[in-house]
């Protein structure tokens, strides 16, 4: 029967890392899907390509890291991280290998060649696919789903049980279900371009943290051959709150990384840079109607700290087919019986992401930004020193294991450590008369406060609004956190 004529279980709209495991995972098992897709792949996708140990996982789960390994990406084992052009911290990843089942290191694979093969593994799975196949909307009712597609210049109509949204940021399943989420809070504005002539191939993937690109980053990720993936991001209300050129920022960004270190200096752009959103778990709303769910993107899967998406977008797709399975088996496509996936995703992943949703949130203010590139850099010294806090407190940052209430033990201990040995020397400096002995973490503090006094003065009603928003995260995970008990990505989502 043509895919038209029949009706499927389930409609995936979209063929990233979200649709293909989503996809992937529900043939495999027995439903019929269909998977529409809007490009001819391979197709590029605007990404820093970094695909984190839990993402290498799922991709071995489903047979496709072997063929991905033959195209020879560089295993990524260390970080750099430069603060204000000086290199804070240079080493091991200090959360990468410390746990059984999850490979030691991550990958930089280009989109093109991830996304087609993860597709071509649905495909395998029994999955049918549609490429050229650009959904223009979804109408859920009484009797199913039903999906208007533009091939060409044809338009056709395809049917279903129920309907997956996993097409992107700017999702057509979202929009038509009420449910697309655009809030500048969370989302980041991006440029990426690609490059040569990188002039160490050591797998050290490097962050630059600058008060230009303050609550964002710069990224220089090394691949095979001398290439590198870089780009710029940047948190959109900032972005709109300082009518912020991201195109400017890139350029300034590649010019400084020329010269902040050696191995950087020859890098020749390999093509213009291209923009790209992330909209952050933060913002993150139900992601379930009637008939069906959101994944990956459509539905605010990545992190509010890193801007990483490609691997909960396959945690999200897992997490959601198993709900599918169980409606389908029962029979049931109300919003009420779907929202076990809200239950579910709210588990897996409230635990990390709500705790690096808070840090993002702290750092939304601009005005406390030179005194949190300070702290970083100094933690960023400490945890090259001490292996154990760059294992725990570094875990804020792409940690593989998060553990809130252990970062924030270590942070207070490591401070209150200082505080207790720098303030000896304060007083003594004091009673003395002899004012360069005032400790540095004095004058830390004094900047934390001038910081908030600054932003409270210089703009009353948005300050009041990050300060409650931020109370009431806060508030939030210390309600939860003495239920926290192991961080369930550390495990994955994988249950057959
Ligand atoms: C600049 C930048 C850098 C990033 N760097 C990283 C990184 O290094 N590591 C990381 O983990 N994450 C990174 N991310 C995030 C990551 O790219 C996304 O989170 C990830 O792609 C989400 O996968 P997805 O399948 O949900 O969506 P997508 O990858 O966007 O896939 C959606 C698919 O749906 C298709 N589609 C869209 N609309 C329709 C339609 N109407 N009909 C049919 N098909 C449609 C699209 O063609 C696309 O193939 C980055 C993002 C940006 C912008």
């Amino acid at each position: 029967m043509s895919a038209r004529a029949r009706t499927f279980d389930v409609i995936v709209v979209g063929g990233g890392p979200a649709g293909s495991v989503m996809a992937w995972s529900l043939a495999r098992q027995g439903a019929d899907v269909l998977l529409l897709e809007r490009a001819r792949f391979p197709r590029e996708k605007v990404c820093g390509d970094f695909v984190e140990p839990r993402g290498l996982r799922i991709l071995e789960r489903m047979g496709c890291l072997p063929a991905l390994e033959e195209t020879a990406p560089l295993p990524i084992t260390h970080v750099a991280m430069f603060l204000r052009s000086e290199c804070a911290y240079r080493g091991a990843i200090p959360f990468y290998g410390r746990r059984a089942g999850l490979p030691p290191h991550g990958y930089i694979i280009p989109r093109d060649v991830l996304d087609y093969s993860m597709l071509r593994c649905a495909a395998q799975a029994g999955a049918t696919v549609r490429q050229e196949s650009r959904v223009v909307s979804v109408a859920c009712g009484q009797t199913g789903v039903q999906a208007q597609v533009q091939r060409g210049e044809r338009l056709s109509t395809h049917r279903a049980q129920l309907v997956v949204g996993a097409d992107g940021v700017h999702s057509v399943v979202a929009r038509s279900a009420e449910l697309l989420e655009d809030d500048p809070r969370y989302s980041a504005v991006s440029q990426r371009a690609y490059a040569e002539g990188l002039s160490q191939e050591d797998g050290e993937a490097a962050f630059f943290f600058d008060r230009e690109l303050f609550p964002g980053y710069g990224w220089i990720f090394p691949m095979a051959g001398g290439r590198a993936n870089l780009g710029v991001g940047i948190l959109s209300e900032t972005r709109d709150r300082h009518s912020i050129s991201v195109p400017r920022l890139f350029s300034q960004f590649v010019d400084k990384a020329r010269e902040t270190d050696p191995r950087y200096s020859d890098l020749r752009l390999s093509g213009p840079p291209i923009g790209g959103i992330v909209k952050t778990y933060g913002g993150a709303g139900r992601n379930v109607f009637d008939r069906g769910l959101l994944i990956g993107d459509a539905g605010c899967f990545v992190d509010p700290m890193t801007g990483e998406g490609i691997t909960p977008a396959m945690e999200s797709a897992l997490l959601g087919s198993a709900v599918l399975l169980e409606a389908l088996e029962q029979g049931k496509f109300g919003a009420a019986f779907l929202s076990s996936y809200e239950e579910s995703f709210r588990h897996y992943f409230g635990p990390a992401f709500g705790y690096v949703d808070l840090c993002a949130s702290l750092m939304r203010n601009e005005h406390f930004g030179d005194a949190w590139l300070d702290a970083v850099a100094r933690g960023c010294k400490l945890a090259e020193k001490d292996t154990d806090f760059g294992r725990i407190a570094g875990a804020t940052f792409g940690g593989m294991e998060l553990d809130p209430i252990g970062i924030a033990a270590q942070i207070w201990t490591k401070a209150v450590g200082v505080m207790a040995a720098e303030g000896a020397h304060s007083l003594f400096g004091l009673l003395s008369g002899d004012l360069g002995r005032l400790s540095s973490s004095v004058g830390q503090m004094a900047d934390w406060h001038l910081s908030w006094w600054r932003s409270a003065l210089s703009d009353p009603a948005w300050h009041a609004s990050w300060a409650s928003d931020v109370a009431n995260k806060w508030l939030r995970l210390v309600v939860a956190a003495p239920g926290l008990a192991e961080d369930p990505r550390a495990r994955g989502p994988l249950t057959n």
